[in-house]
């Protein structure tokens, strides 16, 4: 009976905030406090004057910049002073897409924080062009504002004249896609038409970079394809790596446990989440070297549950994906060794590579490779493996895990195994 109650008051409300938000001024719009304002074609009060507005005339904000903010205004934008109008930010927005990457700096060569899923709202702090600094359960970081609520579909009709000062190198590039369903335009904006989608994973040759646009060839003509929905890897190094299995594979790495879970806390105090996060980053600098795209589930200490871990690997579907981890054993005298688990026959064979070569590379114990059902070796839809790469709970062992002579080797090792499962 309570609960009905509640089901009740709670729809009231919710129509209640619908009905408030739609009689509300639009997220993200200025108004105008002055009489008169003029509007100017650049940020500054060197650019040509193109117009004026009037006091308490709304616009939504394209992007702001030191004191002034761009609008939508009559059909095309224009600049206008800050000082003179009055911010209608909404204080919430609400995430379009799954797996959207929250990042430290409002630039996507920056470290990833953490996902959004479609449908979570976050707190805006802050926007600085086309990114959105939020908080989200305890994470502040950046957003790209396209994959939110407050997209501006008649955005972005950047001027491209001046686009040759940002298509240094290029021409020699390689975009991979890193999100499924991306859109490919016909023109270097979101303005323009969609010709197409593509999946994560997909890569293309660069012809030019347009700002933040890349524009590409595809099997049946050219496209353009946002820059922060891209990595970018130059083609002259992955053409000195031509014979190598690992070039233009993507692989997935997943150090195990983060933020609030720390893993197993080794005898002598070492958390396994570090040391796995550790390897993982020494693993990624390998792979790219040899042409590989490497995406990380997790790049800091923060928390992610199996199920974010896993449905990123689905969402991205790389074409291996390594769970790494560092075991225990405290009721065991002296357990030492490395171990590596699969799920389904079909990956024994990637198993049965990289913990020979790891074995090698590192003349650790050798636990053997064994089928299993844990969580990260069995949801993932692409070929997996779970290692565990030493015992914590074993005095000598924790402290040689982490010397920098036994995370060469058994990155190297790792490295070695997926190079022959590609090359095979
Ligand atoms: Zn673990």
């Amino acid at each position: 009976m309570a609960k009905i109650w509640y089901s009740i008051t709670f729809i009231a409300v919710f129509l209640i905030l619908l009905g408030s938000s739609a009689s509300s001024i639009q997220a993200n719009e200025v108004l105008v406090e002055v009489d008169t304002l003029n509007v100017r074609s650049g940020p500054g009060l060197d650019y040509n004057q193109t117009g004026t507005v009037h006091q308490d005339d709304t616009f939504s904000v394209q992007e702001t910049k030191e004191d002034w903010v761009k609008i939508n205004w009559n059909d095309t934008t224009g600049w206008i002073a800050k000082q003179h109008v009055q911010f209608q930010e909404e204080h919430v927005t609400t995430c379009n897409v799954d797996h959207l990457r929250i990042r430290s700096e409002a630039t996507t060569q920056s470290a990833i924080k953490g996902y959004l899923m479609e449908g979570d709202e976050v707190e805006l702090l802050e926007q600085r062009d086309n990114w959105l600094h939020i908080s989200y359960e305890g994470v502040n970081g950046w957003i790209h504002r396209d994959y939110t609520a407050l997209a501006t579909k008649p955005s972005d009709n950047r001027d491209t004249s001046n686009s040759s000062d940002t298509s240094v190198n290029a021409e020699q590039s390689i975009a991979t896609l890193q999100y499924n369903a991306t859109n490919l335009r016909a023109g270097p904006s979101t303005n323009h038409k969609v010709i197409g989608q593509r999946d994560a994973g997909e890569r293309f040759d660069v012809i030019e970079k347009q700002n933040d646009w890349y524009h590409i060839q595809t099997e049946n003509g050219t496209a353009y394809v946002a820059g922060w929905l891209v990595s970018i890897k130059g083609s002259s190094q992955s053409e000195t790596t031509n014979q190598d299995g690992l070039k233009n594979k993507t692989v997935m790495i997943d150090p195990g446990h983060g933020g609030r879970d720390s893993g197993t806390i080794g005898i002598n105090g070492t958390y396994e989440k570090t040391l796995n996060l550790d390897t993982a980053l020494t693993l990624m600098k390998k792979l790219e070297q040899s042409g590989a795209n490497v995406l990380l589930t997790r790049d800091d200490d923060q928390y992610l549950s199996l199920a974010a871990r896993s449905s990123f690997a689905n969402t991205s579907k790389p074409d291996a994906f390594i769970s790494l981890h560092y075991n225990s054993a405290p009721h065991v005298q002296n357990a030492s060794g490395i171990s590596t688990f699969y799920n389904g026959n079909e990956n024994e064979h990637l198993a049965n590579m990289v913990h020979i070569a790891m074995i090698d590379a590192t003349g650790m114990t050798d636990r053997g490779y064994s089928a299993s059902n844990y969580h990260m070796i069995r949801e993932p839809q692409v070929p997996s493996l779970l290692l565990e790469l030493g015992f914590l709970s074993t005095s000598y062992e924790e402290q040689y895990v982490q010397t920098s002579a036994y995370q060469e080797n058994v990155t190297d090792g790792i490295h070695d195994g997926l190079k022959a499962y590609f090359t095979d």
